[in-house]
């Protein structure tokens, strides 16, 4: 599978870089995980959004649907999409106002997804687990069935013993980082030193940092990571920046 990075920013866009979103492909399947600021555009660049299979959201905090409801008007309004063809948007059921507004009618259809439950996705199976946030949110857990190959990513979360187990034998790894050293336990997201153990302790392959924090020397938060991760190499998630998993 096929991870491509289309934003990569904690909170808001800066700097011409937006917020949370990913391409995600196996054979010619094709997920987007989470859909931030500038995803939309950034896709057009890369991609054909109305080639999309699915759509699926760790949580519905702004700066990971920021772009949804526009994507929602591309499906609706493009003079080539397929009239027959429904966008399904994933999402959880613990606010269900905004999982109502995963629905478009005729356009896109909101699925829920629950964290007891395996989720059959095209060519991956999708496990989840609840993180620490201040809005219900979920950690997603990819195995891709003709490989077993299986890529993890946090959504966003502050710190929890269960990633150990969530995260194990993974080949990567993408980690909520927004935090450096020093910040541990807060309530919705991870630091480099965390997001490092966990790389280390679950041992997963590779550890890429993503969510972003808009100042700071990233260098240091990459760093910090790998000081804690050991062996696993860290790399930092950058738009337009692909993964082969
Ligand atoms: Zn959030």
């Amino acid at each position: 599978m096929k991870l491509t990075v289309l934003g990569c920013l904690g909170a808001y866009p800066y700097n011409g870089e937006g917020t949370t979103g990913y391409l995600l492909q196996s054979g010619d399947f094709s997920v987007l995980l989470d859909c931030g600021s500038t995803t939309l555009v950034q896709l057009e660049k890369m991609f054909d959004p109305l080639k999309l299979d699915g759509v699926i959201l760790s949580h519905y905090h702004h700066d990971h649907i920021a772009d949804l409801g526009v994507l929602q008007y591309y499906w609706q309004l493009h003079p080539q999409r397929n009239p027959d063809k429904v966008l399904p948007i994933y999402g959880h059921t613990l606010d269900n106002e905004h999982f109502e507004e995963l629905t478009l009618e005729n356009v896109t259809k909101g699925i829920a997804y629950h964290e007891t439950e395996l989720l059959e996705f095209g060519p991956f199976s999708v496990t989840f687990m609840k993180t620490i946030h201040p809005v219900p949110c979920f950690a997603l857990r990819f195995v891709e069935k003709t490989t077993g190959k299986v890529f993890v990513f946090t959504g966003d979360s502050g710190y929890l013993e269960g990633f150990n187990e969530f995260a194990k034998d993974c080949d990567l790894f993408l980690a909520d980082t927004y935090l450096f050293r020093g910040n541990e336990h807060h309530k919705a997201h991870f630091t480099s030193l965390e997001a490092g153990t966990f790389a280390k302790n679950a041992r997963a392959k590779r550890l890429v940092l993503t969510h972003l924090p808009q100042f700071g020397d990233l260098a240091q938060l990459q760093q910090e990571a790998q000081e804690a991760a050991e062996t696993i190499p860290v790399e930092l998630a950058a738009v337009g920046k692909v993964f082969e998993i």
